[in-house]
């Protein structure tokens, strides 16, 4: 991953304040540059930016950091626990129904790793919970969305419940989740349609697969590539469809992290998976806390 820009900043002024008896304020703001600046170039959104700074700005500045021993440090565990925070702090778990099956609806654009992940979500399930999950293949529109499922289904040997390409999604998503009773299932993941851009339509129709089918998680799969993007992309769903959390994918590629960190900060929805490759097993719970540790290196 490529947040080398943060680590590399810090040391760097953590250099220059060495050997020094004292921080000034005027250190600690000058560290605060530079963190500010490798946020920027990581493309987080830059009122995100503002306000981790005057955040860390002020528990910086206070006596606790400037008379330790080691105040530089102590601005870097300032500023892990601050990305932490940023980052959702605890980990995210997610939801269960009290009453089987619990339904979970994965929405998103277009290419950002939804079927995928409807693959990796159910493997990850029944690997680390022992449960047994029905996917639903709900995308009537993109030809080999349910071609892709089927196939995952088969490699994972997991059920998909599928009624072509004529049905309604709505209706598709409704008797996924009455079947998945009937056969005692106990998570129901449901692969629905994308777009290239966020259009009302999509939008009308998610809504209504929604209202049908009242998931215990409506989770947007969201690629951590896109930057800024990933943070307008989540804004929209998240006012159209009340998320309750995202998976952030392609981790594992060149992401400068920036969607990593505002998408919370921005959408207020929890980041509850990481996607890291493109294999069934290449999915993750995301942990806030080893994201900051591993954006400051
Ligand atoms: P959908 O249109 O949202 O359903 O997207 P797909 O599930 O078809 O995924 C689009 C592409 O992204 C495929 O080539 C996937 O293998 C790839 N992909 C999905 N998740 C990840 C990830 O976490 N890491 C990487 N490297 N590739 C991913």
């Amino acid at each position: 991953m490529a947040f080398e820009g943060l680590q590399e900043r810090l040391q760097g002024t953590l250099k220059k304040m060495k050997g020094k008896g004292k921080v000034t304020e005027q250190d600690v703001k000058e560290m605060m540059r530079e963190v500010r600046l490798a946020l920027l170039e990581a493309d987080v959104n830059f009122k995100v930016v503002k306000k981790f700074i005057a955040d860390v700005k002020e528990r910086a500045v206070g006596q606790d950091v400037l008379d330790s021993l080691t105040p530089g440090q102590q601005v870097i565990k300032v500023v892990n626990e601050e990305l932490t925070k940023l980052m959702g702090g605890e980990q995210s778990k997610l939801r269960a129904a009290q009453k089987p099956p619990t339904v979970v609806m994965m929405v998103g654009l277009q290419g950002a790793g939804k079927t995928t992940t409807v693959g990796k979500l159910a493997n990850y399930l029944r690997k680390e919970h022992n449960r047994k999950p029905l996917l639903a293949a709900a995308d009537i529109y993109r030809p080999a969305a349910i071609d892709q499922l089927q196939t995952l289904g088969k490699q994972l040997d997991m059920p998909v419940f599928s009624l072509g390409d004529q049905v309604s999604p709505v209706e598709i998503a409704k008797q996924a989740v009455k079947q998945a009773k009937e056969d005692h299932q106990d998570y129901v993941i449901i692969d629905t349609a994308g777009r290239l851009h966020v259009d009302q339509e999509l939008m009308d129709e998610l809504q209504q697969i929604k209202e049908a089918v009242s998931p215990d998680e409506t989770l947007l799969v969201v690629d951590a590539m896109t930057g800024q993007d990933a943070v307008n992309v989540a804004e929209s769903f998240n006012n159209q469809l009340d998320l309750t959390g995202v998976v952030l994918t392609k981790l594992d590629g060149d992401t400068r992290g920036g969607a990593a960190i505002s998408v919370k900060a921005v959408t207020d929805t929890p980041i509850k998976f990481a996607g890291i490759g493109e294999k069934s097993d290449a999915l993750e719970p995301f942990h806030p806390e080893r994201m900051a540790s591993r954006i400051l290196g």
